[in-house]
């Protein structure tokens, strides 16, 4: 048995396919016969022409026109007189295939990326993927279309990135393992969302499986299980049956309100990522979002999106949510979030480096453009802002005057938006908790993140599986603080939600109805969950509760007790 980090709950049976990273490594040889080796290049053009054209093809229907069209851009600039040409004159000289196509592709990188202007930067970004499919297929490396995947297949691999989403059928995929990665981490987050069981975290998980290897998937508890016998499996698919029927059971919570056994009412929302999210969280039941993360409209492509884009984005999430909130997070970059056209600078420290809202502040144009695109949304829905990682009063007093800023402009060019939009704050950084009675004072609503809080308050990385014993939102400090913004923003009338991971938590449910939470923002698929929970207790049990934890000392005392009483 293997141990790892349970992330999406339910359990999976099925064979094993291996994801791995290849390396594009290769000896640059002389050539003599350049003939034949300008035959090899062509045809690996023409491999490459036909390979893109059917991604294109395939990213038609699966993520829209747009994307499909960059695809094609790939197959214009390969196909490039001047790039073919000079490749074509290296290999004459005797440079092989490899080194003349890596010589080029560099030479252009190098050039695109040099420029201050956005666009002509994120040509570099086009020219690095051109050189890795061309090297990939010079060198006869086959990559695994995670696409073609056969039903019953559980996906092995570093971790999964939101491309990698793109090409998971959930009919075919009955779990996940990675060997990076956390509750909290993107992987997880995507399992969750797509409902597959998933196991994070597994050290050496990629050499220790081999493909087509028979494995159960034990996402509730964080186990797999290899060469399982037939009692095993049969037993684990009892197990599944009876997740699903529970599953089917909270159907019951669908369509009611979210009270507590003595009457409360909670607003229920949900974390999205796209507007096909907002349609899932209506499909679950949601009252809202909670939180739309904005990056992934800027991942998975080569260029930022333009304001005309996000502005479609929002809108059609808007459109879905049908006056419910919309709390729409700005660009949250860097950390465990790349966006490799950006060319941002490796940094010792990601995650306390030039990221969110300190990297927006210093790019206002490009800040503007996606504060306008929210704005005109607002005209069709109900559509907050929220600003991720503040750290100090300033952030937000500045990102407040780039909002006014931005409506100025659209007051001026005559375009509707919402005069009265709140801007909110998400407080996930140990130092928002400690000054937000200040912040409160400024801003219109809060949202706690305790993905990050758990980690900026910890000193502890989020995806770091050696230090993973320290990363509890039950820890007595990230209590405190999670306690403390939530008065904070009690005494000054702001509402505060919560949209980190541990809204979910059926153990943390009880203590954020004591502390006043007024929002619990979730993943779609927690949905009924959360209300099936918060209904299991009156206002009086849930005081008493956390007037218990909030006495104790250890993040263990606090999770036992907790775990025995849920
Ligand atoms: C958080 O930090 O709690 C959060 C919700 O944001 P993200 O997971 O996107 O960093
Ligand atoms: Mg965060």
């Amino acid at each position: 048995m293997l141990k790892g980090i349970g992330a999406s709950e339910g359990y999976g049976i099925g064979k094993v396919m291996l994801v791995e990273e290849h390396s594009l490594e290769y000896t640059p040889k002389v050539v003599t016969d350049t003939e034949a080796e300008i035959k090899r290049y062509k045809d690996a053009v023409d491999t490459f022409v036909q390979q893109t054209m059917e991604q294109a093809e395939a990213l038609k229907s699966s993520a829209g026109e747009k994307e499909a069209e960059i695809m094609q851009g790939h197959i214009a600039i390969i196909m490039d007189p001047f790039m073919g040409g000079e490749i074509e004159k290296l290999v004459a000289a005797g440079t092989c295939a490899e080194a003349a196509v890596e010589q080029m592709c560099d030479m252009f990188i190098g050039i695109f990326s040099a420029t201050d202007d956005d666009l002509t930067r994120q040509r570099a970004a086009d020219v690095k993927d051109i050189k890795t499919a061309m090297l990939s297929i010079l060198l006869g490396i086959k990559e695994v279309k995670i696409s073609d995947a056969p039903a019953g297949t559980v996906l092995v691999a570093k971790e999964v990135t939101p491309s990698m989403t793109a090409g998971i059928n959930k009919e075919n995929i009955v779990g996940i393992i990675t060997e990076t990665g956390s509750q909290t981490s993107h992987s997880a987050i995507l399992a969750r969302a797509m409902e597959i069981p998933a196991v994070l975290s597994v050290p050496n998980v990629l050499s220790q499986l081999s493909s087509g290897e028979r494995v159960i998937v034990d996402g509730s508890a964080g186990e797999i299980i290899t060469a399982p016998t037939d009692e095993q499996a049969a037993e684990y698919e009892t197990k599944r049956e009876a997740f699903l029927r529970e599953k089917r059971e909270l159907e019951l919570y669908r369509g009611k309100k979210t009270v507590s056994a003595s009457g409360e009412e909670y607003e229920l929302c949900c974390n999205i990522g796209s507007p096909k999210d907002a349609g899932k969280a209506m499909d679950s039941d949601g009252e809202g979002v909670g939180l739309f993360r904005t990056e992934f409209l800027f991942m998975d492509r080569t260029s930022l999106p333009t304001e005309d884009e996000q502005f479609d984005a929002y809108k059609a999430a808007a459109q879905i949510l049908k006056g419910k909130p919309l709390i729409i997070r700005t660009l949250d970059i860097g950390g465990d979030k790349e966006i490799p056209y950006l060319g941002l600078e490796k940094e010792e420290n990601p995650f306390m480096g030039f990221r969110a809202i300190r990297y927006c502040l210093k790019n206002r144009d490009m800040f503007k453009s996606q504060i306008k695109a929210i704005l005109r949304a607002s005209a069709f829905g109900d559509v907050r802002i929220m600003f991720p990682l503040i750290t100090a009063l300033e952030e937000l007093r500045e990102g407040k005057a780039l909002v006014e800023e931005a409506k100025n402009d659209l007051r001026n060019s005559g375009i509707a938006f919402n005069e009265n939009i709140p801007v909110g704050v998400m407080t996930e950084t140990a130092a928002s908790g400690v000054i937000a009675d200040l912040l409160a004072k400024e801003a219109d609503f809060f949202s706690i993140g305790t993905n990050d809080l758990t980690g900026y308050t910890m000193a502890c990385d989020r995806g770091n599986s050696d230090v993973s014993y320290l990363y509890s939102p039950f820890q007595p400090s990230v209590l405190r603080m999670i306690k403390s913004i939530i008065e904070n923003g009690r005494k000054n009338n702001i509402p505060v939600g919560m949209c980190g991971e541990a809204a979910a938590n059926p153990m943390m449910i009880p203590l954020l109805m004591s502390f006043g939470l007024t929002e619990f923002s979730v993943s779609s698929v927690s949905v009924l969950k959360v209300r099936k929970n918060i209904s299991k207790w009156t206002k009086a049990e849930a005081d008493a509760v956390a007037e218990k934890v909030m006495a104790m000392e250890t993040e263990k005392e606090i999770t036992e007790y907790l775990s025995s009483i849920i």
